[in-house]
C-alpha cells in the first residue's frame, strides 16, 4: 500500500483546517487515523478526496470535512464515554478513539459491524466496542455517554439516546426530511429536564432506520 501521509496532511490543512475546524485534538486525530484503511478496496486512491465515498450494504464513509465538524461540535474531552451511531466503516470512531476515553458503536448491517470490528482490531484502535444493532434504542447497559453522535438522518432526536445522554453530554444528529432537508443538529443537556438545541446547519446523510428512525419500507423522500 502507498504512503498517504502526505495525502493526509494535505486533506486536514486544505479540506478542514482552512474551513474553520480549529479544534487541535480533532485536527491531529485525522492527521493519524489512516482514512485509506477504512474504504473499500479498490477505493483507496479516493480515499483523500472532498467527499463521501461508497461502502458495502449501499452506505457511505462520510466526507472528512463533515467528520470534522460532527466532532469538533461533539467537544469531545480525553475522559469521555462516547457512543456512536451508524458505525459504516468504523472511520469516525476510530478518529473518536484518539481524543475520547471509551468509544462505543452500533451498526445496523452486521458485515459492516463485523467489517470495522476487524479494522479497528488491526490497526489497534482497543478502546473501541462495536455491536450490531439498532443504535436508535442507545446502549442502555454502558450508558450514560458524554458524546453521542449520530452518522445517519432521522426524523427526530431519538428519546432513548436523549436519555441516555449525561448531564453536560452532547448529541450531535442530522434531523429532518421534505423541501427543509436534514439539519444538524447539537443538544447539550443542560439537566435532567432540560436540553439546549443549536441548529449547525443544513446537511445530507443516509436514513437512520430503527425503532426511533425511519422504518425501513418508508425511507424519507429526500
Ligand atoms: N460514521 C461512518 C463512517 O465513518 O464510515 C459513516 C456512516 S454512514 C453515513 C451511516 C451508517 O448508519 C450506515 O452504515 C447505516 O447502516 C447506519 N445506520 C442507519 N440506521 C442505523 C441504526 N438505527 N442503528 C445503527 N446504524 C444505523
Amino acid at each position: 500500500m502507498p504512503d498517504f501521509t502526505r495525502s493526509r496532511e494535505r486533506m486536514v490543512e486544505t479540506q478542514i483546517t482552512r474551513r474553520g475546524v480549529g479544534d487541535a485534538a480533532v485536527l491531529d486525530a485525522m492527521r493519524e487515523v489512516p482514512r485509506e484503511r477504512f474504504v473499500d478496496r479498490g477505493f483507496e486512491e479516493f480515499a483523500y478526496e472532498d467527499s463521501p465515498l461508497p461502502i458495502a450494504e449501499n452506505q457511505t464513509i462520510s466526507q472528512p470535512y463533515i467528520v470534522a465538524i460532527m466532532i469538533e461540535a461533539c467537544a469531545v474531552q480525553p475522559g469521555d464515554s462516547v457512543l456512536e451511531v451508524g458505525v459504516g466503516s468504523g472511520y469516525a470512531a476510530a478518529v473518536l478513539s484518539r481524543i475520547a476515553a471509551r468509544v462505543h458503536g452500533i451498526e445496523r448491517h452486521a458485515s459492516l459491524a463485523a467489517m470495522a470490528r476487524s479494522r479497528l482490531q488491526r490497526l489497534g484502535y482497543d478502546n473501541v466496542e462495536v455491536r450490531t444493532g439498532d443504535g436508535t434504542k442507545g446502549w442502555p447497559e454502558v450508558a450514560p455517554f458524554d458524546v453521542i453522535l449520530v452518522s445517519a438522518g432521522g426524523p427526530e432526536v431519538p428519546r432513548a439516546l436523549k436519555e441516555q445522554l449525561a448531564i453536560g453530554g452532547r448529541l450531535v444528529i442530522p434531523v429532518g426530511v421534505g423541501d427543509e432537508g436534514q439539519t444538524l443538529l447539537k443538544l447539550v443537556r443542560e439537566s435532567a429536564t432540560d436540553f439546549r438545541t443549536e441548529n449547525l446547519g443544513p446537511v445530507k446523510f443516509v436514513p437512520l432506520i430503527g425503532e426511533q428512525g425511519w422504518a425501513e419500507e418508508t425511507p424519507p423522500s429526500k
